[in-house]
């Protein structure tokens, strides 16, 4: 099932190129910008929580120790909603071949079923999107596109994790809660 998963990402991170690429004149993600990965909740299904752990796995010890480090840590603040995540290590992701599919859509608008269209957080940290965004009116200002369009995407989770999905890929995603929930049912507490 793994390497089905992996074929998935595969294909998601095909098309996740090219929408950032559409999107590129409102994109500020650059290497070392890791605000996202800095407060957040990562919501992650079984599927990806065990594909994060199979590469955590293969980490040299040092790498592994840090991350250890880091886990101890968000496990004893008693488990706050938003936190940092403790794959990042000096504001690069440790896993990033293997993190979740929601660190992977990041930075692009994306919309739901219900047509509600989200815009990323850093728009209000003058990052993605904040070139044609008012702040005020706290929504997109056509104004100012200037030939190019800003779109939003079908990338919600629902969409990404969901049956149709599984189906096409022949995997099945499993439970979905929090980083931090499938962390504490490991031994990481305990260091
Ligand atoms: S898994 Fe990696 S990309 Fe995702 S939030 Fe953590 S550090 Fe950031």
């Amino acid at each position: 099932m793994i390497t089905r998963y992996r074929e998935y990402l595969k294909f998601l991170d095909n098309k996740l190129t090219k929408m950032f690429e559409a999107q590129k004149p409102f994109i500020k993600c650059q290497k070392g910008c890791a605000y996202c990965c800095k407060e957040g909740e990562y919501p992650v299904s079984e599927l990806e929580y065990i594909n994060m752990m199979f590469y955590y796995n293969e980490l040299e010890d040092s790498i592994k120790d840090k991350i250890n480090e880091n886990i101890s840590t968000l496990l004893k603040k008693h488990r706050e909603k938003l936190y940092e995540c403790p794959f990042l290590i000096n504001n690069q992701c440790s896993i990033y071949p293997a993190r979740a599919i929601i660190c992977r859509t990041f930075g692009l608008i994306s919309y739901d079923d219900k047509d509600k269209k989200r815009i990323p957080f850093c728009v209000n940290l003058d990052l993605n999107y904040a070139n044609v965004y008012d702040k005020n009116l706290k929504q997109i200002v056509t104004e100012v596109f200037e030939g190019h369009e800003p779109l939003a995407y079908n990338i919600g989770r629902k969409f990404l994790r969901g049956p149709k999905i599984e189906k096409e890929f022949d995997i099945f995603f499993g439970e979905d809660k929090p980083l931090v929930e499938w962390l504490a049912e490991e031994d990481f507490g305990n260091i």
